[in-house]
This record gives structure tokens, C-alpha cells and sequence, in this order.
């Protein structure tokens, strides 16, 4: 492996400890969840991540710290041109493993509990905890897409066919995002 390989998954304890920290590019057609709402090949857009992984040792629990940064091209809602949305996310994630831990949390603290969430599997007598960092970047990413991409002033007007409307009510992108959040929470 690389350096600079980002790793597949994390051992969020064990990395923590040794002062995990990533930084680098990755391509947009890795976090597929993305790419299916862009329009037209995102083989030349670049994800930029700089993540870290600390112990806390009080409160027993991983922090994972994330800037992520990429633009997603997407379909103007107004003139189905291609606008390209800047996402742009701070992360500080409280990785847990039980949810007891999370009351010692501030309220406005966001926090993962290991296992509850696709990203991640709780850790047992014999198995570690695992996190998908990938993924939980990518839920990250996912809240921030656009409900309705717009430009903020088209070039092209554009008078929206019947077939379009239709189109537009099947790709909703409000459902992926609705279906997220109904996870997460
Ligand atoms: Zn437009």
C-alpha cells in the first residue's frame, strides 16, 4: 500500500491511537452515491480530503475531524444546463460505540454510533469496530446536495417540456436525501 492510499476501512480505535491522519485527492467517481446525481462523466472531478482520527480518552470516544471539498456538475432545475455545485463540508464527528457514551456529548455535537449505520460496524470480544470512511464522508457530502440546483442567473431560458417535468419528478434528488436522513437519525 501506498502512502497515499486512502484506506479502504479504519479501525477507529486502534487508528485513533496512532494519530491517524489522511490527506490527499480522490477522484468524484469513487463516492458513487455522488456521481449518480451529476450529469454527464465525472472522471476529472477531484474530491479533496484532509481527515484525522483522535482519542478521547475521557469521554471514550474517536473524533473524526474531515474538510472535504469537490464540485458536483448537476442539472439546472430552471435551465437544465449544467451548474456545478460546490460542496464543501467541516466535519467533527463523534465516533462512539455504544449510545449510552453519547449524553456526555454537547447537544449540538453530530456523532456516529458504531453499527447503526451502514458505514460502520460495531466492535465485539473478537472483532474490532470498522468504519467505511469513505462512505461516512459520503453521507456527509450527501446532505449537502442541492435540494434544486439552480444557477443563480441561467444563460439559457429555457421552457420546461411536459417529458421534463415527468423526468424531474422520477430523479428527485430530495428522496435519496430523505431516505439518508431517515437513517442516520
Ligand atoms: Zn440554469
Amino acid at each position: 500500500m501506498s502512502a497515499n492510499t486512502f484506506p479502504a476501512q479504519i479501525e477507529p480505535f486502534k487508528w485513533a491511537e496512532q494519530g491517524f491522519t489522511w490527506s490527499g485527492n480522490l477522484p468524484l467517481s469513487r463516492f458513487a452515491r455522488i456521481a449518480r446525481e451529476a450529469i454527464g462523466p465525472v472522471d476529472h472531478q477531484q474530491v479533496q480530503i484532509n481527515c484525522k482520527l483522535s482519542m478521547d480518552a475521557y469521554l471514550r470516544l474517536v473524533w473524526l475531524d474531515v474538510q472535504v471539498e469537490t464540485k458536483v456538475p448537476l442539472e439546472c432545475q430552471r435551465c437544465l444546463g449544467t451548474v456545478e455545485e460546490p460542496l464543501v463540508s467541516d466535519v467533527h464527528l463523534a465516533l462512539v460505540e455504544d449510545e449510552s457514551l453519547i449524553e456526555r456529548l454537547d447537544e449540538d455535537a453530530d456523532f456516529v454510533v458504531l453499527g447503526e449505520n451502514e458505514s460502520s460496524t460495531k466492535g465485539s470480544f473478537d472483532q474490532p469496530a470498522v468504519v467505511d470512511l469513505l462512505a461516512l464522508i459520503e453521507d456527509e457530502l450527501l446532505l449537502l446536495l442541492p435540494l434544486s440546483p439552480k444557477h443563480i442567473a441561467c444563460e439559457h431560458k429555457h421552457q420546461p417540456t411536459e417529458q421534463d417535468i415527468v423526468e424531474e419528478k422520477r430523479d428527485n434528488p430530495f428522496d435519496v436525501l430523505a431516505s439518508l436522513k431517515g437513517k442516520l437519525n
